[in-house]
């Protein structure tokens, strides 16, 4: 992975990209590049050996224009000041591209969860929370996973919102257990987006999806998800790696028995029914039809560009190809489906989560993946069109051109205060 690609420089150069293709002033065009405001905290808490530390996290409030700022909360060792406001960007152009009413906002605690247990985990979410609550709120903005968050996370992060304002607001995080006002299908949203996109795409493109080779890098929520879901459209899931390597087998894996063995023993690495370990370059450069990175940024850059043999990458994660190896991408004809788009299904479904938890009423699973897919579908439509009107190059560049006109519109007819 590439330590020198600034995420927050990846998407200022996107936003510019697409800028020139469109009929918003520069001084517009800058304002959407920055985020409005950011928080960095200092959360000390008590060990579970009685001693103290601190940790350094971040809130990114990126822009409003559209709504209430929305967006995950990571925990990572690599959490930066500058990753979490790229992030943040990355949100509000995800939203309008999927034309959710939402801004977009990001979180991130510098911290390697693997290291602490559960009560240090718990103790530290709820610091964290407290120094967000007067932040945050179901029309303020409105925090969810990311990664190594879950659903336990959110519910200690809405549990101390609502002790401390004395209320019951279930819509001040998404991504809850579905006891605690979580929604169905909220799990299984951000893979089930990233290949309804890639089946698109591949329509879009005249191939077959039935039978296709599939490679996915990172099996957590986003990549075991997608492999499970490309599966079941028949295409053969090759290849799939976490942090700790790769692993090949060439008739096709069965997702959810590599999903057991990681369960089991934390890692895909062993698995019985491999033909071949990989490395994780090795996996980002197979030769098969489709391409899903869903690790973290950076995961291609322009070291690994030139060898990148798929024909269509769907990005599950945020930032996974930095804007000089998409250069390169795309002047091998490989068709990237952006994050904005393919991964757009989490925050889309977590919009369905807080439009339930305001109304106190649910819906069934098959009407959330119902949704999903209109909108999912609708948003790709308006990304073709948008690349045929304009004859552009490539579906980021698309992406961005219908997102920025979106948020630029939706500032501009508000008038500027003061
Ligand atoms: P997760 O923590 O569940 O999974 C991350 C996976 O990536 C793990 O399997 C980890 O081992 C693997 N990984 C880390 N470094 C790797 C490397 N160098 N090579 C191979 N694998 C590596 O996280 P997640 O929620 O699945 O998120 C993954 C990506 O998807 C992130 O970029 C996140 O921002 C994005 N995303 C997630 C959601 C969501 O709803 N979960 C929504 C939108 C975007």
């Amino acid at each position: 992975m590439s330590q020198h690609a600034n995420p927050f420089e990846s998407l200022q150069s996107q936003i510019d990209g697409a800028a020139t293709h469109l009929d918003v002033s520069g001084d517009v065009i800058d304002r959407l590049k920055h985020p409005e405001r950011v928080l960095e905290m200092n959360l000390t808490i008590e060990l579970d050996d009685g001693s103290l530390e601190r940790f350094t996290a971040f809130r990114s409030q990126f822009n409003g224009d559209r709504g209430p700022y929305k967006g995950g909360i990571r925990y990572h060792p690599g959490v930066t000041r500058d990753e979490v406001k790229a992030l943040s960007g990355w949100m509000v152009y995800k939203c309008a591209t999927v034309d959710i009413p939402y801004g977009g906002g990001k979180g991130g605690i510098v911290i390697d969860p693997r290291k602490y247990s559960e009560a240090e985990l718990q103790r530290l979410t709820r610091a964290y929370a407290t120094e967000l609550r007067p932040l945050i709120g179901e029309d303020i903005d409105i925090p969810a996973p990311d990664v190594n968050t879950g659903q336990r996370e959110m519910n200690w992060i809405k549990d101390t919102y609502e002790t401390l304002e004395g209320t019951t607001e279930p819509g001040v995080v998404t991504g809850k257990s579905i006891d605690s006002g979580g929604s169905a299908g909220r799990v299984e949203a951000t893979g089930r987006s990233t290949v309804s996109v890639a089946r698109e795409a591949f329509e879009y493109l005249g191939k077959e999806i039935e039978g296709a080779t599939v490679a996915v890098q990172g099996y957590g929520n986003a990549g075991w998800i997608s492999a499970k879901l490309v599966e079941e459209l028949g295409a053969d899931v090759v290849a799939v790696s976490d942090s700790s390597g790769g692993i090949y087998n060439e008739a096709g894996f069965v997702s959810r028995d590599v999903k057991a063995f990681k369960n089991e023993t934390g890692t895909v690495s062993g698995y019985g029914e491999a033909d071949d370990e990989l490395t994780n370059e090795e996996i980002l450069t197979l030769d098969v039809d489709l391409l899903i990175p869903a690790a973290l940024e950076n995961a291609i850059d322009e070291t690994i560009a030139p060898d990148v043999k798929a024909d269509v990458i769907s990005e599950a994660a945020n930032g996974p190809i930095t804007p000089k190896a998409d250069e390169i991408l795309a002047e091998n004809g490989v068709h990237v489906i952006p994050d904005i788009l393919a991964n757009a299904g989490g925050v889309t479904v977590s919009y369905f989560e807080w439009v339930q938890n305001r109304q106190r009423f649910y819906w069934s699973e098959e009407k959330v993946n119902d949704e999903l897919e209109q909108v999912i579908v609708d948003a790709f439509d308006a990304l073709t069109d948008t690349y045929e009107t304009y004859d552009l190059d490539t579906f980021r560049t698309a992406a961005y051109v219908v997102a920025i006109q979106r948020v630029a519109d939706a500032f501009e007819k508000s008038g500027t205060f003061p």
